[in-house]
C-alpha cells in the first residue's frame, strides 16, 4: 500500500500510527472480543478511552482549571448556532470579527440563534472587498468593538481563504475563537479565550466531533428555556456523555492526541508546520511570474496555503498533474477557485518538500 501525499482541507490526513493503531485494535479492543465502536458509551472500556482523550486535551493544551473540555456534535457549524444561545440574554449582543466565509457563517447561522433568545450579532470588523474576496485579517484599527457585548467571535484561521490571524488583536476578556482549521498547529494560551472550539477533522482526528474549551463562569448564563441537548453546561455536566457520544470518532482524537505527545507536543507540531509552510510558500514566491498568492504576506495561514496559476485550466491541469504523482486534495474550495494546500499537522515535511519540488518545475 503506498499512502496517498494527501493535503485535503478537511476531513483531512490523519497520522498514520493513529490509523494503524485503530487497525491492530479494530476486532478486538483491549481484548474485549469487540470493537471499540460496538462498546456501550457507559461501559468501562469506552470510558476509559473518553477520559483518556479529555486528559490528553488537558495536558497537551495545558488547559487550565478555569475551563472546561467538552466534545460537541454538530460540528462547528452547530456551535455557530449554539454559542449565541448559551451566552445571549434579551436585549445583549455579541460582536463578530469577519475575515473570511466562515466569520460569514458565524454570522449568518448565529444571527437567526441570537434572535431566538432575543438578543442580536454585530459585526464589529470586516475585511471582505468589493469583489467579495477577503485578503487578510482586520487591523486593529479598523476593529469597531461594541463595549457592551458580551462576547466577541473570532476566526483564527480562514480555511477557504488561507487566512490567519499570527497574532489576536486586544478584544477583551471575553474572546470566543472558532479554531476549527489551525487548533493545535502550536501551543496556545487558553486561558486567553472564554471559549475555543474546532471540528476535529483537520488537526484532530475524523469528522463527527467538535472540541471546545469553556471558561466555567460563562455556562451558568444559558437560559431556562434552551433544550437541554444544546446546552454547553448540561454537557459539561455529563463529562459529553449526555446522550451517545460519538465514541469511535472520540477514540480516534484519543489515538491523534497519543501521536500529538509522543511527537514532543505541539512545540514540535509549530516546528514542523513552520518548515512545510515556509517551502509552499517559498515554492510560489520563487516563481511569483507565474504563481501569485492573494494573501497578504502577514496574514498568510500556516495551515492553509492559496495560490493561483495564470488560467483557470493550468490550475485544473497543476491539480491533475500532482494526483499523478499521489499529491491529492489540493482543489481550491469551489467558492473561490485555485489551488489549496493544507498543512495540518499529520503532513510530513518530506510531502511538502515533495509538493514544493513539483511546484518549482510544473508548466516549465
Ligand atoms: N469553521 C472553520 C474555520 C472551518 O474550516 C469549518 C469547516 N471547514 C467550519 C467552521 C465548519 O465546520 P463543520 O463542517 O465541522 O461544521
Amino acid at each position: 500500500m503506498q499512502r496517498a501525499l494527501n493535503f485535503n482541507a478537511g476531513p483531512a490526513t490523519l497520522p498514520l500510527a493513529a490509523l494503524e493503531r485503530a487497525r491492530d485494535e479494530l476486532l478486538d479492543f483491549a481484548g474485549t472480543g469487540m470493537s471499540v465502536m460496538e462498546h456501550s458509551h457507559r461501559g468501562k472500556e469506552y470510558e476509559a478511552v473518553h477520559d483518556e482523550a479529555l486528559a490528553l486535551l488537558r495536558e497537551i493544551f495545558a488547559v487550565p482549571a478555569s475551563h472546561e473540555i467538552v466534545f460537541l456534535q454538530g460540528g462547528a457549524t452547530q456551535a455557530f448556532a449554539t454559542i449565541p444561545m448559551n451566552f445571549l440574554r434579551p436585549g445583549e449582543s455579541a460582536d463578530v470579527l469577519v475575515n473570511g466565509a466562515w466569520g460569514e457563517k458565524a454570522m449568518s447561522e448565529g444571527t437567526p440563534a441570537a434572535k431566538l433568545v432575543g438578543a442580536n450579532l454585530r459585526v464589529a470588523a470586516t475585511t471582505v472587498e468589493s469583489d467579495k474576496s477577503y485578503r487578510r485579517v482586520p487591523r486593529e484599527d479598523e476593529l469597531k468593538l461594541d463595549g457592551a457585548a458580551v462576547y466577541r467571535h473570532v476566526t483564527s484561521n480562514e480555511t477557504i481563504h488561507g487566512i490567519q490571524f499570527h497574532e489576536m488583536p486586544a478584544l477583551g476578556d471575553t474572546v470566543i475563537c472558532d479554531m476549527s482549521s489551525d487548533f493545535g498547529w502550536r501551543p496556545v494560551d487558553v486561558s486567553r479565550y472564554a471559549m475555543i472550539y474546532a471540528g476535529a477533522q483537520k488537526n484532530l482526528g475524523p469528522s463527527g466531533v467538535a472540541i471546545a474549551m469553556i471558561r466555567r463562569d460563562l455556562l451558568d448564563r444559558a437560559g431556562a428555556a434552551l433544550p437541554k441537548i444544546f446546552s454547553f453546561k448540561t454537557i459539561a455536566e455529563n463529562k459529553s456523555l449526555y446522550n451517545t457520544a460519538p465514541t469511535f470518532a472520540i477514540y480516534l482524537v484519543r489515538n491523534v492526541l497519543s501521536w500529538v505527545k509522543s511527537e514532543g507536543g505541539l512545540p514540535a507540531m509549530e516546528k514542523r508546520n513552520r518548515e512545510k509552510a515556509a517551502l509552499v510558500y517559498g515554492a510560489i514566491d520563487a516563481r511569483s511570474d507565474f504563481y501569485r498568492c492573494p494573501v497578504d504576506a502577514a496574514s498568510r495561514s500556516v495551515m492553509n496555503v492559496v495560490f493561483r496559476l495564470p488560467t483557470p485550466e493550468l490550475e485544473d491541469r497543476f491539480v491533475a498533474e500532482a494526483k499523478k504523482a499521489r499529491m491529492v486534495g489540493l482543489k481550491g474550495h469551489r467558492s473561490v477557485g485555485g489551488v489549496r494546500v493544507s498543512l495540518y499537522n499529520a503532513v510530513s515535511v518530506e510531502w511538502a518538500k515533495a509538493l514544493a519540488d513539483f511546484m518549482k518545475t510544473f508548466g516549465g
